[in-house]
């Protein structure tokens, strides 16, 4: 794997940068500013990925701010430029959702994925203005997707790894009912600068009750352990160094102006007196498909591969990680040619390291 793909499998689109909620732990600077995304900038958009789109699986994730608070006539007019081969996704808060935006993700065929911490006791950071918990409205929200037979997936962050905590968390979020489950260890990136090291024995312990819990009745795909399984099955049959794609994916993110940050959505909308605004370029002014094929020529994006590099020759985890991040070096250590990061640590090598010490304590007694 060197470099950047020309072709994203994705792309993030911003179309608003308002959120309806204040979370402690939230990374975005402007959510409390409505700015939302021209139709002109989806079309722009829409002129590269549409031809991406027929020629292979390709997404348009539709994340915020809160994408629903664009309100449905604004985020439907941003959809209408995308050819019907584009996969369109939210990721919301889903505190706005309700009988008419059902109607309108079956409707237009988006997949929604919400993000919800677990029962209402680990909620204490998803908070609205003026500090009122979102928790309710939140369970309202997926209770209309429910209602209306929605798949969804679930992302939920989890703030201090701890004793118990994996399997609340898998109990819960089977009787919710995600097909899909992410579990981020939260990160301090953006504005959020709360710490994120932790004790190593206490996340790995923490990944490792989870594929535990997860064992015992694996009907949810739970994103962190089924990446670490596939890993681990392709070192046992001697192809891991086929699974890291050949160049890395540059997730363009699409910001409500229509600038574009590749790697990292929580760069966008932040600037630097060394690396300016992240931005590789605007496809108000140019095509999405030439940004992103000029892209390594970013001053920033050549000093984080310097850093991919740097991980290949030093992590004895890079071929399960790939060495990404961007955002999580920069807000972590200041620059992008470093390698380790506490993010890293948390959700790359201690969640390899749980699956493995899961998959030492319960080897058969013949092995
Ligand atoms: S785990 Fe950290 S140090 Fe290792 S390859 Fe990934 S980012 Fe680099």
């Amino acid at each position: 794997m060197r470099g950047l793909a020309t072709v994203p499998t994705y792309v993030v689109m911003q179309p608003t940068t308002l959120c309806n909620l204040d979370c402690a732990y939230c990374y975005l600077p402007f959510r409390a500013v409505d700015r939302r995304m021209p139709v002109p900038v989806a079309e722009a958009v829409a002129a590269s990925v549409n031809p991406w789109a027929r020629a292979g699986r390709f997404s348009v994730v539709w994340h915020g701010g809160e994408p629903l608070a664009a309100g449905r006539e604004h985020l439907a007019a941003l959809i209408a430029p995308f050819g019907p081969e584009v996969e369109h996704h939210v990721q919301t808060n889903a505190t706005l959702i309700d009988d008419d935006w059902c109607r309108f993700f079956a409707e237009h065929r988006v997949r929604v994925s919400v993000s919800v911490d677990g029962p209402r006791e680990r909620n204490g950071d998803r908070v609205g203005r003026g500090g009122r918990p979102a928790y309710d409205r939140i369970v309202r929200g997926v209770e209309a997707l429910r209602r209306h037979g929605l798949p969804f997936s679930a992302l939920a962050v989890v703030g201090r790894p701890e004793p118990g905590l994996a399997t609340e968390l898998y109990d819960y979020f089977l009787d919710l009912g995600p097909e899909v489950l992410g579990v981020n260890i939260e990160e301090t990136e953006g504005v959020n600068t709360r710490d994120n090291s932790h004790d190593p024995a206490a996340v790995t312990a923490f990944w490792a009750e989870l594929v535990a819990a997860w064992r015992r009745d694996p009907r949810i795909h739970l994103r962190e352990v089924e990446w670490s399984l596939r890993y681990a099955a392709a070192v046992l049959d001697g192809t891991a160094d086929d699974l890291l794609p050949r160049r890395l994916d540059p997730i363009p993110t699409v910001g409500h102006d229509g600038s574009v940050t590749v790697l990292s959505p929580e760069l966008a909308g932040f600037t630097d007196p060394r690396y300016g605004d992240f931005s590789s370029g605007n496809v108000l002014v140019t095509s999405l498909a030439e940004i992103l094929a000029g892209a390594e020529g970013t001053p920033w994006v050549g000093e984080f591969l310097t850093g991919v590099e740097a991980c290949r020759t030093s992590c004895p985890y890079f071929g399960f990680c790939g060495g990404g991040h961007a955002a999580n070096r920069y807000f972590e250590l200041g620059r992008f040619d470093g390698t380790e990061t506490e993010h890293c640590r948390n959700s790359k090598i201690r969640l390899l390291e749980g699956v493995l010490e899961h998959a030492r304590d319960h080897r058969s007694p013949a092995a």
